[in-house]
């Protein structure tokens, strides 16, 4: 079978049954989506084959041309992104953690440009502890969005921000999972104020009084409204209010005017590997 739901993992013969199981009503064993959201959820959905290639591909070099710089400090980040990226086809190399430390640095100009265009974007804190209504109370029922961003225009918003560079662990139930509770919790929130009591009482780990006082410090108000940002490999999150999905393909050809070099060299080495477009067929 060339296809499976992300929703459920059922194995499935084509993109057409695909659409079809995840219009179908939830009786049926299927996930009663429109059938715009059916269709986009389909052809966003890459072929078995292709994800069993790509985890067994040793990754090359997105750019044949990307030169080691004689810059002594661009070649040793030249050095250092080739080996993230050639550790990334090892089992258990976490290369979604190493590629998160170093996106949040370009993240706030990254968005401040084309396609986003969003002004005065600040990385509040990582590992921002959020957690829906349904869950129960205790230190363990949480768990943390990959990081809690501002932006100031062009609306003030609070964004939580998710990080996904794998398409197979990105269409997992658990990931989808996450999305929904994601979704849910953006959709509930009425502004902030909601997700900052709720991160000010999670965590009896003295580390947590450092996140309650950088919240305590932050000079933004918390009566703005809650935003959510996936960045994966090609869309999965279906659009909706207030939630938005940027890809790394749409990163590729972007040049950022702070940390220019840098970020060209990043980008050509790693974006350029994460990217994954879905066949057609
Ligand atoms: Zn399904």
């Amino acid at each position: 079978m060339p296809f499976v739901c992300p929703r459920c993992k059922k194995p499935i013969a084509s993109r057409h049954n695909l659409t079809t199981h995840l219009k179908g009503s939830v009786a049926r064993g299927g996930h009663s989506l429109e059938l715009s959201e059916a269709r986009r959820v389909a052809n966003n959905t890459p072929r078995m084959d292709d994800l069993v290639q790509y985890a067994r591909a040793e990754p090359t070099l997105s750019r044949a041309t990307v030169k080691r710089p004689s810059d002594p400090y661009l070649a040793f980040l030249y050095d250092l992104f080739t080996k993230i990226v050639k550790n990334r086809s090892l089992p258990g190399y976490e290369f979604e953690r190493r590629v998160d430390t170093l996106i949040l640095e370009f993240l706030p100009d990254i968005l401040e440009s084309k396609p986003m265009g969003w002004g005065g974007v600040e990385v509040v804190m990582p590992e921002f502890p959020v957690r829906g209504d349904e869950q129960a109370q205790g230190d363990k029922q949480h768990d943390a969005a990959d990081a809690l961003l501002h932006r100031v225009s062009p609306s003030p918003a609070w964004v939580i921000f998710e990080l996904k560079t794998d398409m197979r662990t990105a269409l997992s139930k658990d990931s989808q999972d996450q999305l929904e509770r994601r979704q849910r919790v953006v959709q509930q929130a009425s502004s902030f104020r909601t997700l900052r009591e709720t991160a000010m009482r999670v965590g009896t780990d003295p580390k947590y009084e450092n996140l309650r006082e950088r919240l305590r410090a932050s000079v933004h108000l918390v009566d703005e409204p809650v935003e959510l940002l996936y960045l994966t490999p090609t869309t999965i999150a279906p659009e909706r209010d207030r939630c938005w999905n940027l890809t790394f393909c749409d990163l590729k050809d972007l040049g950022l005017k702070r940390n220019g070099a840098v970020w060209r060299l990043f980008r050509d080495i790693v974006v350029g590997t994460i990217c994954q477009e879905p066949r057609s067929s």
